[in-house]
């Protein structure tokens, strides 16, 4: 069986696309390179094309029984500066890609969403059935294409996993792929970098927030365990099982300085820093609660932060080390 991985040169898909193959499927790589690296998808059959071509990606979904779908702009902040980049993309882009998999007859899709479809929650840790309520344009595209799925469900009986992910970081033990995203936002890696010579100072934002310790909490997974959700998830759906979101996390939650203190103890260095203002939309926590998950797929998250912390350290050295 074929499973077509469009976004599959990007950070998430390149991770499911190794642990498809582990478990089995045979794999086809769909992205654009707009954001994505060929780097990461060596080994791997790779179609260069959008998702709004929809002529290449239908022939890349006759040859696939099944497709996730990664191919998205991720950036919270630009999407408030450049919505219609967004909407493009994401909204539009993902609709192009649902109406071509059901004329091609693929039937399963497993989903990337997040958790800012929930906005601000009035309570951590986030179960499912919390109100989906963005604040933002990305978390607002996000909900939109799982709105898509629910309604192609009822209508045309495809099925469907949106899988909502907390903080994805850490990069693959193998060492083939890992995080490179340019500008990179992120707080691990750019914690890393602050370990360095060559890498900038890490800004905190915010160190008056309502936590332990006043930075702000969040619910960090290893990359490799939300890419062996997805396989658990599609053949949830292969074996019959009914469309489902999931939040995928670890239901624990780490601040900004715990996170740091995890850094200066896998470098063995100091995190140079600086204490700076908050970043506008950035809620105090936010922590899944990962029961549904493994109720359903009988996932659960295995790697801690501190492995998360070496394996991106491991992949910052072999690539910019
Ligand atoms: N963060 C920070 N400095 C940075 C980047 C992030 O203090 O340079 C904080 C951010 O405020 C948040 C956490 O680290 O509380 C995780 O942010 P990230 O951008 O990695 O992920 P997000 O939670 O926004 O998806």
């Amino acid at each position: 069986m074929t499973v077509l991985v469009v976004g599959g040169a990007g950070y998430i898909g390149s991770h499911a696309a190794r642990v498809l193959r582990r478990h089995g499927f045979d794999v086809l790589l769909y992205d654009n390179l707009s954001t994505g690296h060929a780097a990461l998808a060596k080994g791997f059959e790779l179609v260069v094309g959008d998702v709004t071509e929809t002529g290449k990606l239908a022939d890349a979904m006759k040859r696939s029984q099944a497709v996730m779908h990664f191919a998205a702009h991720a950036y919270v902040g630009e999407s408030v500066k450049d919505p219609r980049k967004y909407f493009r993309n994401n909204v539009e882009g993902g609709l192009a890609l649902l109406n071509t998999a059901l004329e091609t007859g693929l039937r399963h899709v497993i989903f990337s969403s997040t958790c800012a479809v929930y906005g601000i929650p009035a309570q951590v840790p986030i179960g499912e059935d919390a109100p989906r309520q963005p604040v933002n344009p990305y978390g607002v595209s996000k909900l939109f294409f799982e709105r898509a799925l629910e309604a192609y469900d009822v209508a045309y009986g495809l099925r469907f996993a949106s899988l909502r992910y907390f903080n994805a970081a850490g990069a693959d033990e193998t060492g083939e792929t890992g995080e490179c995203h340019d500008p990179e936002t992120h707080l691990i890696p750019l914690a890393l970098g602050a370990a360095t010579e060559q890498g900038a100072p890490l800004q905190v934002f915010g160190g008056d927030y309502p936590t332990a310790d006043g930075t702000c909490i969040r619910d960090y997974i290893h990359v490799t365990d939300l890419a062996e959700a997805h396989v658990k998830a599609l053949e949830h759906l292969l074996g019959g099982g009914s469309s489902i979101a999931l939040n995928l996390g670890t239901g624990r939650g780490h601040s900004v300085k715990e996170v740091i203190t995890a850094v200066e103890a896998i470098t063995g260095r100091p995190v140079r820093k600086q204490l700076g203002p908050r970043r506008a939309g950035d809620p105090p926590a936010l922590v899944a609660d990962p029961r549904r998950a493994e109720g359903v797929l009988g996932w659960k998250a295995k790697r801690s932060l501190a492995e998360i912390v070496s394996t991106a350290w491991q992949w910052l050295q072999r690539n910019h080390g």
